[in-house]
């Protein structure tokens, strides 16, 4: 088993590479971040330990960088000591563990083994569904629509046509539950548990009132298009699934036709104009 360190502390460095060599590892220190990108992006390891103070990139870019090429190699991070806010970003910027300096080595063993079991799995810290994106660090979400994958503009037309999804945070945190299961139908009772919590003591149909917004402003969204260019239809809907609950469903194909049981949604041009790109 081959692990990358990426640390620049010189005796910590050495004192791992010994360490985890004794354990059987295979084991390459990089000394600055941008070193640690580059051999992580040369090699392939089962897992890399990664420190976030580091010269060049910090130990943050570094993974947010490798995730974004699609590089899901398991990353350890090492955080400061009372470095809460370390850790989850840790986390959010696609980190799967961290430990916090000073750290015991069994433990640091233990959770670089455990990681390499659980292997290489695509984890993305950004949530997609269709033309549906949520990005739960930044609180963000959005619709990527109008341009079809494939076409000669869609690279470069893709930034420009993401369009915002105004949510509150119970909206959004409901529509990342949705997202997160998507293609499942889920309970009224589960998203209640999941998105008000266990201590919710109201009345259970606020769940039936929020899918009512959150269909409200999916629908809404190809009409906020910018540039007042006909976008396609982006397809994404919270259907009903009866007696069950609710079910994210999303087009493989961004110009499918109306799902039937959206009331709300706005009449949709039957042939979409391809847009312009300017
Ligand atoms: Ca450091």
């Amino acid at each position: 088993m081959r692990v990358l360190v990426v640390e620049d502390e010189r005796h910590l460095s050495e004192a791992l590479q010994r360490g985890l060599g004794a354990e059987g590892f295979a084991v390459d220190v990089a000394p600055t971040g941008t070193d640690g990108l580059w051999m992580a992006r040369e090699h392939s390891y089962d897992a890399i330990v990664l420190d976030i103070l580091l010269p060049g990139a910090n130990g943050f870019e570094v993974c947010r960088t490798l995730r974004s090429e699609g590089n899901w190699t398991p990353i350890l991070m090492l955080t400061a000591k009372d470095g809460e806010l370390d850790e989850a970003e840790s986390l959010d910027t696609g980190a799967d563990d961290f430990l916090r300096k000073p750290f015991s080595f069994v433990v640091l063993v233990a959770r670089i083994r455990a990681l390499i079991r659980r292997g290489a799995v695509e984890r993305p810290a950004v949530l997609q569904v269709g033309p549906l994106w949520l990005d739960p660090s930044a609180h963000r979400s959005w619709i990527s629509c109008g341009v079809p994958e494939g076409t000669a503009a869609a690279g470069a037309a893709r930034r420009a046509r993401e369009i915002d999804l105004a949510l509150t945070p119970r909206e959004f945190s409901l529509l990342e539950y949705l997202m997160r299961h998507s293609g499942t139908a889920i309970s009224k009772h589960e998203l209640l548990e999941h998105v008000w919590g266990t201590g919710f003591d109201g009345d259970p149909n606020v769940v039936e009132v929020y899918v009512g917004y959150l269909r409200r402003k999916l629908a809404e969204v190809p009409l906020g298009s910018d540039k007042g260019e006909k976008p396609l239809p982006h397809g994404v809907v919270v259907e009903t699934v009866r007696g069950v609950g609710y079910r994210l469903e999303a087009p493989d194909q961004p110009d499918q036709p109306d799902q039937p049981d959206q009331p709300e949604r706005p009449e949709q041009p039957e042939q979409p104009e391809q847009p312009e790109v300017s």
